[in-house]
């Protein structure tokens, strides 16, 4: 009998873990009969009582396993720890808001069993529900992230996938510490099918994405896949010294023609404003990739575990 590992990153998820349990075990007893089942709630270091929350399914339900962590880790982090624990033959991804529906699961499930596929990726068609200003940079981010880099992004794409142990286990060879997920599994390659589906609202509690935190996350996504914004500012460079060299020849030529009356000092002015400019944005690119290296080169952990459902403390990569 095949087994599915259910991963769940849990932060701050106490009201939406009850109903996406019994959403979910709805679901497993009425298309999956023949499947076992295991779940892994990850507690990202929640503040409020998740981890009671999860606990309390424990205790009614073997297939319930859990790790929590010491600290807030971030969501990357909280999946890669699933990924690690999980035991079964296949596996998916899911959020603890009930946004990726666990109605879809019997038809991903039947698609990687029947049709060949390695996994079996979602893809919101709609974002209704989300601010339109967030939609609007989100589609930016796509096309831009899609031109610099070679690795596919997906628009619209949700963490939620069904894997199989072959794709885990080469997702689980790339140890880096600046995760972004996306990338990662497309970078890994293998036959990838995608669901299309209406965007679902979360069922309780709120989104722990700020603008400010989508950004950074859109900039982990550039610098972790794309070298393109050094060759940008390289480019932009070369082509201000080419029309240096120009204004030169042609100060060069005025001079000598007409002799040298003194002006041009607001013309001045706003030529160092713009070239100081593009040397400070240029000095931003490289110090976000240095910052990304300077990161990764400690090698610390991805994330600390301060307890599982087996009680001891470990401390993994
Ligand atoms: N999450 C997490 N750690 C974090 C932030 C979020 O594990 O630091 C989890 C969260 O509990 C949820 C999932 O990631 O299960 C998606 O988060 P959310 O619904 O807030 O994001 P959105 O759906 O709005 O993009
Ligand atoms: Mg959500």
């Amino acid at each position: 009998m095949d087994k599915i590992s259910v991963i769940v990153s849990c932060y701050n998820e106490e009201e939406s873990l009850p109903l996406f349990y019994k959403e979910m075990e709805r679901v497993r007893k009425e298309d999956f009969q023949d499947v076992e089942f295991e779940y892994i709630f990850v507690n990202d270091g929640s503040k409020d009582n998740t981890l009671k929350e999860i606990k309390n399914l424990r205790e009614n339900d073997s297939k319930v396993r859990y790790i929590s962590f010491s600290r807030n880790f971030g969501k990357e982090a909280a999946m890669f720890a699933g990924l690690e624990a999980a035991e079964g033959d296949y596996i998916t991804l899911m959020d603890a808001d009930l946004q990726d529906p666990p109605s879809l699961l019997r038809q991903m499930y039947d698609y990687i069993k029947n049709d060949g596929y390695d996994c079996i990726g979602t893809r919101r068609v709609t974002r209704k529900g989300e601010p339109p200003i967030r939609s609007f940079f989100a589609r930016i981010f796509y096309k831009l992230i899609n031109k610099m880099s070679k690795v596919e992004m997906v628009d619209g794409a949700r963490d939620y996938r069904l894997m199989t142990r072959q794709m885990v286990d080469a997702i689980l060879q790339l140890k880096e510490y600046n995760r972004y997920s996306k990338g990662l599994f497309s970078f890994v390659g293998f036959n990838t099918k995608w669901i299309e589906y209406e965007n679902v609202e979360r069922v309780a509690g709120e989104t722990k994405w700020s603008f400010w935190k989508l950004f950074k996350y859109a900039i982990e996504g550039i610098t972790a896949f794309s070298t393109t914004p050094l060759i940008i500012s390289s480019v932009i460079g070369l082509l201000f010294c080419l029309i240096s060299f120009l204004l030169i020849i042609f100060i060069i030529i005025r001079t000598l023609i007409y002799g040298d009356p003194t002006s041009g000092w607001p013309s001045m002015v706003c030529i160092i404003f713009f070239v100081s400019g593009v040397q400070l944005f240029s000095l931003g690119i490289i110090g976000q990739y240095l910052s990304k290296t300077y990161l990764e080169v400690k090698h610390r952990p991805i994330y600390i575990v301060k307890e599982t459902e087996k009680g001891e403390t470990m401390i993994k990569k």
